[in-house]
């Protein structure tokens, strides 16, 4: 008999959450990594898929193995590659024993990868794009463990100015009154691992209209496992959903323990229509490219055909 081939490619994910793509790998113990190229991050690397060496930043939640296994492999990547040295953004406990792995690389590879590892506090920001900060959000994994928000940030009119005129605008300012004030946009949050924690519910979590969240076990008797491991399970969607006011939660790390259908139907039972319409799985592939045919529909653009990755139509 003829034994069977492996699979020839695990598959990626992908959602279009406009105007963020959502792409990557997320499977509870296994690995995950998530990009939004249009941010320019990657949120977590539990493995390197190619696709995510275009982004010069990493945002490391915590350091279980599925969460960082990528990481060497990424920086020495896109330097081999001629991308430029990455930069990691890690839990502030992190920043030490990752720069440590990565001197244990040297003698390893022979090579002296240059990398950047930045450990972040509770609400310390760091530059993502022009006017926009990733804001590192403490979590509750039992481990250090942070969540990201990426935000924008506007200067806007101070509304007692609103009518004067430029030259009245300018004469304050030039009297050094401040004219503006900064208004805070949150456009993207993930959660990395975390159980149920006051704050999954602060302003980034609930204004964001693309949330990205964990929800690893979706079985009724699973609540002990997820309690044990904190995270989170289906039966906290709903207090979530009804602070998120996201167009778009994206479910990362779903257990094996789970298949789709199931966590799937869980999430209808949990969830009213309403909600439940606005939650999708990165890895539930099927439903995803339905999903994205319609939107492709819905523009009436086209995309070639592909069939194992290969376009087969014009
Ligand atoms: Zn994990
Ligand atoms: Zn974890």
């Amino acid at each position: 008999m003829i034994p069977k081939r492996p699979l020839l490619c695990e598959r990626l994910g992908f959602l279009y959450c406009p105007p963020w793509r959502v792409q990557g790998s997320s499977i509870a113990g296994e690995g995950t990594v998530v990009q939004v190229p249009e941010l320019d991050v990657v949120f977590d690397l539990g493995w390197c898929p190619r696709m995510v060496l275009s982004s010069p930043l990493v945002a490391i939640s915590h350091g279980h193995m599925d969460h960082v296994g990528g990481l060497p492999y990424w920086f020495s990547q896109r330097v081999f590659q001629k991308m430029g040295v990455g930069r990691c953004v890690c839990p502030k406990r992190l920043e030490r024993p990752l720069m440590n792995m990565m001197a244990g690389w040297v003698p390893i590879e022979n090579q002296d990868t240059p990398y950047q590892v930045q450990g972040l506090e509770h609400l310390e920001e760091v530059d993502l794009k022009p006017n926009t900060r990733l804001r590192a959000i403490e979590m509750n994994h039992g481990t250090a463990s942070l969540g990201y928000a990426a935000i924008e940030y506007r200067s806007k009119l101070r509304p007692d100015l609103a009518g004067l005129s430029q030259s009245q605008l300018k004469e304050l300012r030039d009297r050094g009154d401040e004219i503006t004030y900064r208004l805070e946009i949150p456009l993207l949050a993930y959660t990395g691992d975390t159980q149920m924690c006051p704050n999954l519910l602060r302003r980034e979590f609930c204004e964001a209209p693309v949330v990205l969240s964990e929800c690893t076990f979706f079985n009724p008797n699973h609540r002990d496992r997820a309690r044990v491991g904190r995270h989170l399970h289906v039966e906290d969607l709903p207090e979530l959903m009804e602070a998120w006011k996201a167009k778009h939660v994206v479910l990362l790390h779903v257990s094996r323990r789970s298949s789709l259908e199931e966590a799937r139907q869980r999430i209808e039972e949990v969830l009213s229509e309403e909600d439940a319409s606005r939650v999708h799985m990165l890895m539930d592939h099927r439903r995803n490219r339905t999903r994205y045919d319609q939107q492709l529909e819905d523009s009436g653009q086209s995309h070639p055909k592909m069939v194992d990755g290969v376009a087969v139509e014009p």
